[in-house]
């Protein structure tokens, strides 16, 4: 057995509908421009922009029903919500409904200077997901992904939209990078995507899945 220097942070876990169990957390793969009309809004054009990857640290999950603090060094956090893939020893295992949080301003700069994202991705919170559904349970192909700040419509989208389907985005990233028991999957979001301001209650939803809900303070 491993002898740690001091004892190890617990791995982070997301709660399972319907399970007392939870499902342990390893690596969060993101991809980014996965929707038509997100590139446009983005000043990209989607004929030619292909999808990316970038990653969170598992510790900036946040489980439905928290409070964020609004992130320092930033004037403008963006909302963006996506369906998480969750992968389990079989293959998929389950699917959720995350927000990539993103400090609009640092990745503005990033992208100008061809810097990394990771300030504008990877910050304490950014990933805030709700509990996952067990895939035997949903059929997501008519689906759609709404999200709503202060209760109205901000983001609404057809899965059925993603430029890359989930079962290509796993083929790519097996082929790509690794995948393995535990890793979550943000797929993209859809057009709509905007600020946040402490005192906002975000709440995302997919036909069939919990539901993630947060609020800044
Ligand atoms: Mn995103």
């Amino acid at each position: 057995m491993t002898e740690f220097a001091f004892t190890p942070a617990e791995p982070r876990s997301l709660p399972i509908a319907g399970s007392s169990k939870r499902f342990p957390v390893r690596r969060i793969y993101c991809v980014g421009k996965n929707y038509a009309e997100h590139i446009k809004e983005m000043g990209g054009d989607a004929a030619r922009s292909e999808p990316i990857f970038f990653t969170k640290a598992a510790e900036t999950l946040v489980d439905s029903g928290h409070n964020i603090p609004y992130p320092p060094n930033t004037k403008n956090v963006h909302y963006e919500v996506e369906l998480v893939v969750a992968i389990g020893p079989d293959g998929i295992f389950g699917y959720g409904v995350g927000i990539d949080l993103t400090r609009r301003d640092l990745q503005a700069d990033a992208k100008s200077k061809g810097g990394p994202w990771s300030r504008a991705k990877n910050f304490h919170c950014s990933a805030p997901c709700s509990a996952l559904t067990p895939a035997t349970n949903v059929d997501l192909s008519k689906a759609h992904i709404v999200l709503r700040k202060n209760g109205d419509i901000v983001q609404h989208g057809a899965l059925a939209d993603m430029i890359w389907s989930v079962d290509e985005i796993i083929d790519r990233l097996r082929q790509d990078m690794d995948l393995q028991p535990g890793d979550l999957i943000y797929t993209g979001t859809p057009e709509g995507v905007g600020p946040v301001i402490v005192g906002d209650e975000l709440s995302g939803g997919i036909e069939g899945l919990e539901r993630i809900t947060v609020r800044f303070v």
